[in-house]
């Protein structure tokens, strides 16, 4: 099985939070949620999408983790990104912060940092007539109009028939359901 390629997309990047202060314009609520599977067996070495009914990761016991994709404008770089926020509920978690955000305003700007496992988020002022920001916000709301652009491609999706084949799988699955690792069909 060839190793899980990360093809060129429309999707707005994922942004990586860190010490740093992030700058990011919450749009609106065009949050989608996805599930997804940490493999670190050496074939997929990445987060993957659940395949949902019958998925042969969830097959092997791994746990699910839920995400919330938020998509964001980033008035530093004036392009588009993408926050995933774990749906914890966890003191200092971003998720709740930002959907609070969300909430209270149309379109708020949030200054974003972690320290401590604790995400910080202080509201700032945005001016949403601001030209850069409406064209890219624009663009973006058309393309997820017209399906061109879904978030939950930002994770690699791997069929359930070459999840089958992965080594680990295949014996984990033997051991748990004493089968030969599932059907590849
Ligand atoms: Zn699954």
């Amino acid at each position: 099985m060839a190793a899980v390629s990360l093809r060129p997309r429309r999707e707005p990047r994922l942004i990586r939070i860190d010490a740093n202060k992030t700058l990011a314009v919450l749009v609106d609520a065009t949050n989608v949620t996805v599930k997804l599977h940490y493999c670190t067996e050496p074939e997929i070495r990445s987060f993957i999408r659940c395949n949902g009914a019958n998925c042969v990761a969830c097959r092997t016991g791994k746990s699910v983790q839920e995400r919330i994709l938020i998509p964001v404008y980033l008035p530093a770089s004036r392009e588009m990104g993408t926050l995933s926020v774990e749906t914890t509920r966890r003191p200092g978690a971003l998720g709740p912060q930002l959907i609070w955000l969300q909430a209270k305003r149309k379109t708020s700007m949030a200054a974003i940092s972690i320290h401590a496992l604790k995400y910080k988020v202080e509201a700032l002022k945005w001016d949403d007539e601001d030209e850069h920001f409406q064209a890219k916000v624009h663009d973006f709301r058309a393309h997820v109009t017209a399906g061109r652009v879904d978030l939950r491609r930002l994770y690699p999706k791997v069929d359930n028939d070459r999840l089958a084949k992965v080594p680990e799988f295949v014996r984990t699955l033997a051991i748990l359901e004493g089968s030969d690792g599932g059907d590849s069909d």
